[in-house]
Order: C-alpha cells, then structure tokens, then sequence
C-alpha cells in the first residue's frame, strides 16, 4: 500500500482517509459542536487529517441510540447465528481491505507496516471470528438446587457498554473490547484514543457493511476528560470497559462508581520482570528480552521493561544486548525491514527522554542510545540501561519507550522478591532451560502472565489481564465473556403451589 518514495522525507502513503466524523447509529455526523482536532503523523508531527472532536453531547447521542438498540432489537433480538454471520462477514472485509487499514495505522501510530499489515489486522479478523464462534455458545446452567425447585440460570448481554481504548494497538484493543461485547449481544460505544482516531472509524464502517444494525456500534473520536469523562459517567451505561494507564483507570473507576456503579474492567499499567536465568542460551535470551522490551516502540503495557540476568552471565549478556539495539533498524516506518519507528507523539517522546535523563542521574550505565534518532519526527534510539537498582525511577515506572533497563540478580528467592516488588503485576518473562525453575518461577511471580521463553504471544483464546494496579478482570479467551453476561437465577417450583 506504501506507494512512492520520496527522494527526501517520509513515504508518502496512497491511501485516502475517508472517515474522520463520529459515527451514531450507523451514520457519520460532524460533532454537535462542529469542533475538530488534528491527528498527526509521527514521522513528522505534520497533521494527517481534522477529525470530528466528540463531547458530552455527542456521547449522549451515541448512548441513546445504542440504548434504542438495545432495548428496541435489532441486536438482542436476533438469533445468536445471525449475530455472529455479521461478525464474520465483518472479519472477511478486514482481511479484504488488510493492506489499507495497516496503512492507516502506520500513518496514524508510527508502527512498522509490516507488523500493522502481517500481524495486527490479521489478528483483528482472527479475533472477531474467535468471538463469532462464542456468540451461539453462551448459555446458561441447569442447578441442583436442595428442594422441590426447578433452578436455571439465563446469562444476559448487559446493555450499553462504553468502552475507552489507548493508541498503542489502536485497532486490535478496538477487537480485543467490540468482540466480545457484540458477541454477547451487547451494544457499544466506543472512544477512541485521540492520537489514533482513523482506523476504528474505518473498521466500525466495513462493520456496517457487513451488516451491522444501526446504533449496535458508535465510535467517538475525541480527548479523555471530556469524552471519555462522559462515557464513564454516563447514567445509562451499563458496563464500562477501560484500557490505559493506572491513573487513568483510578479516574474512570471513580466515575463509575459516582455515577450508576456501572462495572469496570480495567487493562492497565505494567512494569513486567523479564528474567534471564544462568542455564540459559544467551544469544537467544538477549534477543527475546530485546523483542520483549522493543516490540512496537516500546509501547506496550506488557512489556519487558525490568530486564534481570543472573550474575553468572550478566556481562556476557550486557554486551550483547547493546549490540542487538545499536543493530536496531529505526526509520521511516513504511519502508521495508525497519523495526521501530517513531513514538507515537510529542508529549510521549518527551517523556521518554525525561526518563532517559533520570536513568542517568540516578547512576545507571547507559550503554546504547539515550537520545533521539535523526531531527524530524519522534524517533528514539534504542536505549539500554546497565547497573539498574530497584529504587530507580526507570525500574519503577512504566516508561513506554525503547528503553531497556538490565538489572543482576543472585539467587531465585531474591529475583522472585525483587520482580514482585512493585504495585504492577501485568505480565512477565522466564527464560530457563531448566523446568524445575520455570516451576517455581511461574507460580512464585504476581503476574496475570507468564511467558517461559517466550514473550507476547497474544491468541484471541489466551486471557490477558492484570494483578495488583495493572487492572481488574480478564479480556480474551472465554474469560472475557463474563465482563459483558449478567447472570439471571430463574425459580420454578416443580409442582404448582
Ligand atoms: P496515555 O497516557 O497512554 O495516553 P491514558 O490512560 O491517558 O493513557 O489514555 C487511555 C485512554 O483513556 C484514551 O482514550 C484517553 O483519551 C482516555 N482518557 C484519558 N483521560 C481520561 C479521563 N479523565 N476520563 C476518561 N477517559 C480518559
């Protein structure tokens, strides 16, 4: 899809952007205040497009029609086989149309084409037609209860979900919450994140060509406090489901639990342990630990971002691990081969490199990178730590950039201790030829993840979800059903009083 190369600057993308307005019960409309807000490309900072900046009056709008929606059919009322054929029409045009919606994201977010077009919007299709095949499966229980009663159980959609999604998998955190909330017979709203507004709004129109009901799925672009500050509070909301940062998701909670103590899932933050054991295979130890902290700038709430090496091969291992990210191929994010490209915005990039400046006044070894890559747009080296402490800002907090902080261990007790030592428990990461230590590690470590020698391995029947502050409930996988069932115990004496 990348068409012309520029001599100088960017690749210049061949597809059109189309859909920038707020899409309410199946139209697309201007916002009411008829207000816009610039989406920009990374590489550049240069403006993509204007797109409609929804508020509360545009959230109100988009609740009530999928309150119609629910409450008047279509969606409830159809037959579960009829809902999920949509789903999976729906999943057939974004395969058809993969290569202009991985352009969009690419354009919109920073991340390598490739990743976009061969990974992401893959796995988007693959996870509507995971949850078109629950949608015919959910049902309830028969209960022996003691006495002479009939007892079942009927498991309901909820309602209206309002959903709130972040800007590092614009269109697979958009899957990952319309899934299983459609699947189960529920209708959306959804707010997008307002650094990637244009892939979602694509998406929700194939949705609709596929055969989507008007109202079923409405999909706001625009900021947090305001918007998303809406949808959160909304009395008629009946399920609210948030991916973003710890503190974000301290604020939606609240508004929920103010306004109609709709509940929450929440996906958070991570500060995830990555843990590189004496037995293993150092080269390819260095190199999963290099994809479980580089993979998409970055920019992962899993991330591997504390790296732990045992003593024994700790140098070995720091050697090595510079070399792989000063061999990192950083550009422009359309042309081939490149691995990282830019982070998603100005205020993320600085960011990065204030946590950068603070690994160094702390007294980490920076052993590659520590500064940004050309002089346009928002590249990052590749940044790798050595002689990282516990105690460090850049082992404590989420940094969401190529930052790579190495820290040594001694013993398993020790690590186990230090890796769990934080009020994260997102994920984390074991590489061990040794299956006694696999053992003790996975069950020792607060995480809603394990990966043994592996790392972000996502399938749509895997749950994924978080401990401590990375986050309440589960999304994926039969899981994540529940987040959108109500659960009716329904009486009946066996014999007519
Ligand atoms: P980040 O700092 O990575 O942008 P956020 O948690 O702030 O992460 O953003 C994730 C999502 O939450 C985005 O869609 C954003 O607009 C939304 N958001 C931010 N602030 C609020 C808020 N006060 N209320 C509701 N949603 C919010």
């Amino acid at each position: 899809a990348a068409a012309a190369t520029a001599a100088e600057g960017p690749i210049i993308p061949s597809v059109a952007v189309n859909y920038t307005q707020l899409l309410i019960n199946g139209q697309f409309v201007d916002a009411a205040s008829g207000k816009t807000f610039p989406t920009c490309d990374p590489r550049t900072g240069e403006v993509i497009a204007n797109v409609a900046e929804g508020d509360v009056e545009d959230i109100n709008r988009a609740v009530s029609a999928a309150r119609k929606a629910f409450d008047n059919g279509p969606w409830p009322k159809m037959t579960a086989y009829e809902r999920s054929k949509i789903m999976l029409h729906f999943a057939d045009l974004i395969e058809k149309h993969n290569d202009e919606i991985a352009t969009l994201e690419t354009w919109d977010n920073g991340k390598p084409y490739d990743q976009a077009a061969k990974i992401e919007v893959p796995m988007v299709a693959r996870i509507f037609r995971y949850y078109a095949g629950w949608a015919d499966k959910i049902h309830g229980l028969v209960v022996p209860a003691d006495g002479q009663h009939h007892v079942q159980t009927l498991h309901e959609p909820i309602g209206v979900a309002g959903q709130i999604i972040p800007w590092n998998f614009p269109l697979l955190m958009f899957a990952w919450k319309v899934g299983p909330a459609l699947a189960c017979g529920n209708t959306v709203v959804i707010k997008t994140a307002e650094q990637t507004p244009l892939t979602a709004l694509y998406a929700a129109k194939l949705f609709h060509e596929a055969g989507l009901p008007e109202g079923v799925l409405n999909v706001i672009s625009g900021f947090g406090p305001t918007a998303g500050a809406a949808l959160a509070s909304h009395m008629d909301v009946d399920k609210l489901a948030f991916t973003g940062s710890t503190e974000t998701g301290k604020v939606v909670l609240e508004l929920a639990a103010r306004s109609n103590l709709k509940p929450v899932t929440l996906e958070l933050g991570g500060k995830s342990p990555f843990i590189v054991c004496e037995d293993a295979d150092i080269d390819k130890a260095v190199e999963l630990a290099h994809f479980a902290l580089f993979f998409n700038q970055g920019q992962c709430c899993c991330a591997g971002s504390r790296t732990y090496v045992h003593e024994r091969v700790y140098d070995e291992f720091i050697e090595k691990a510079k070399e792989r990210a000063v061999k990192r191929l950083v550009g422009d994010p359309f042309k081939e081969g490149i691995e990282q490209g830019p982070q998603v915005d100005s205020e993320q990039f600085q960011k990065i490199l204030k946590c950068i400046r603070s690994g160094i006044e702390d007294g980490a070894t920076l052993e590659a990178g520590g500064e940004r890559f050309g002089t346009k747009g928002y590249y990052i080296k590749p940044t790798v730590f050595s002689n990282v402490k516990d105690e460090m800002l850049i082992a404590r907090d989420e940094i969401f950039g190529p930052v790579q902080s190495i820290l040594k261990f001694k013993d398993y007790d020790e690590v186990i201790h230090r890796a769990n030592n934080t009020r994260y428990g997102l994920a984390a990461g074991v590489f061990t030829q040794n299956l006694e230590t696999a053992n003790i590690l996975t069950r020792a470590l607060h995480a809603g993840t394990v990966w043994i020698n592996c790392f972000d391995v996502f399938d749509a029947a895997i749950p994924f979800g978080g401990y401590k502050m990375s986050g309440h409930g589960r999304e994926k996988g039969i899981y994540s059903l529940s987040n959108y069932l109500q659960v009716k115990a329904v009486v009946t004496p066996l014999k007519n009083p």
